[in-house]
């Protein structure tokens, strides 16, 4: 078979161009950032929509962001509450209607300058061009160490390909929006769906910025309990280890057992063991609740995801391409 290349999607530069901000408390910069992103999408595309995601922000954000609705190109959405960043994303996505979407955060983290690159590859053909971060070498240890321990426990030969190091600032085009905003799972790892829905994916390193101003708003703490989320819902080896660590535990014991019973009756030596016998049962309680604390995290997911809640509420829409708002906002 001749292998042709892709011919080039909107050569002529006529396309729409979305991106998704999720922003919690970025009051300082947003109205800078949204003036140079405007400035930057402008260049690549006659046709724009900037979809800003006010995530229950307890500062100025949403009247800035409001107000620059008003003379940019900007689709103001606000939720009802802090909902996390996930479901700021999801709310972003199932609003943008371009033909291609860039994902980023409103901090100036991710280069604004990296843009007219990941439109050039998708031109070429590719669907999801994500960014992975070139310098983790700068993390604390301890971050470093958690993240190779979770890529490691979300790894799998034939599941989601979930890239290593790649964040959330990627493009998008329509069809894997599409496929990601029909997927029906209410607790969201945005960094596994990417992965699980496919297509034609290309990473491109890039050097992360400094934050402008403010602080991270993940703690050590939100950090593990994000990856906590993204373990439960990419794989069931924690499941896979309890099991095995239950197996080992009973084969060493009926081992134990077998030695117990040789020395008594062939070497006629009672075994004193107080405690022995202590240790023995705290090491296993702890085994027990261990496991069943990994099993109960299994069932507590269960549990979010049979109650059918909207991943997040809508308040207040206005600006470009602002919908409008059914009773209690749109149900998603
Ligand atoms: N964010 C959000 N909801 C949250 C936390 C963060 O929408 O509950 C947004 C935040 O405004 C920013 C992006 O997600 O645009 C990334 O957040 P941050 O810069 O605090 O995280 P980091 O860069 O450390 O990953
Ligand atoms: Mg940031």
């Amino acid at each position: 078979m001749i292998d042709t290349p892709p011919a080039l999607r909107h050569p002529d530069g006529k396309f729409r161009l979305s991106c998704v901000v999720p922003a919690y408390n970025e009051a300082q910069q947003i109205d800078d950032f949204l003036t140079q992103l405007t400035a930057m999408v402008r260049s690549l595309s006659d046709d724009v929509d900037i979809v800003v995601v006010n995530d229950g922000s307890s500062d100025d954000t949403g009247a800035i962001v409001a107000r620059a609705a008003q003379h940019l190109p900007v689709h103001y959405i606000e939720l009802s509450r802090n909902f996390g960043k996930e479901a700021a994303l999801q709310a972003g996505l199932d609003a943008a209607t371009g033909d291609c979407v860039v994902l980023l955060d409103a901090d100036f983290q991710h280069p604004l300058s990296v843009i007219p690159r990941m439109v050039e590859r998708w031109q070429a053909g590719v669907d999801m061009v994500y960014t992975t971060k070139a310098d983790r070498d700068q993390e604390p240890a301890l971050r470093r160490l958690g993240s190779r321990l979770f890529y490691r426990l979300v790894a799998s030969r034939h599941g989601a390909q979930i890239p290593a190091d790649a964040g959330d600032f990627r493009l998008l085009d329509r069809c894997v929006v599409d496929a990601l905003c029909a997927l029906p799972e209410r607790n969201r790892f945005m960094k596994g769906l990417y992965g699980w829905v496919g297509f034609r994916s290309e990473g491109l390193a890039i050097t992360m910025e400094e934050r402008v101003s403010g602080e991270s708003k993940f703690s050590p703490l939100s950090l593990a309990s994000l990856a906590a989320t993204g373990v439960t819902a990419f794989s069931v080896k924690p499941l896979r280890m309890v099991m095995l660590a239950g197996l080992g535990i009973s084969v060493i014991s009926f081992l134990m057992a077998l030695w117990i019973v040789f020395e008594k009756l062939f070497l006629g030596q009672e075994i004193p063991g107080f405690a022995t016998l202590a240790a023995a049962v705290f090491f296993l309680s702890g085994v027990q609740l261990i496991s069943l604390g990994i099993v109960g995290e299994y069932v507590g997911r269960i549990f979010e995801e049979v109650k059918q809640r909207p991943r997040y509420l809508i308040s207040r829409e206005t600006g470009t391409g602002a919908r409008p708002l059914q009773p209690g906002g749109p149900h998603r």
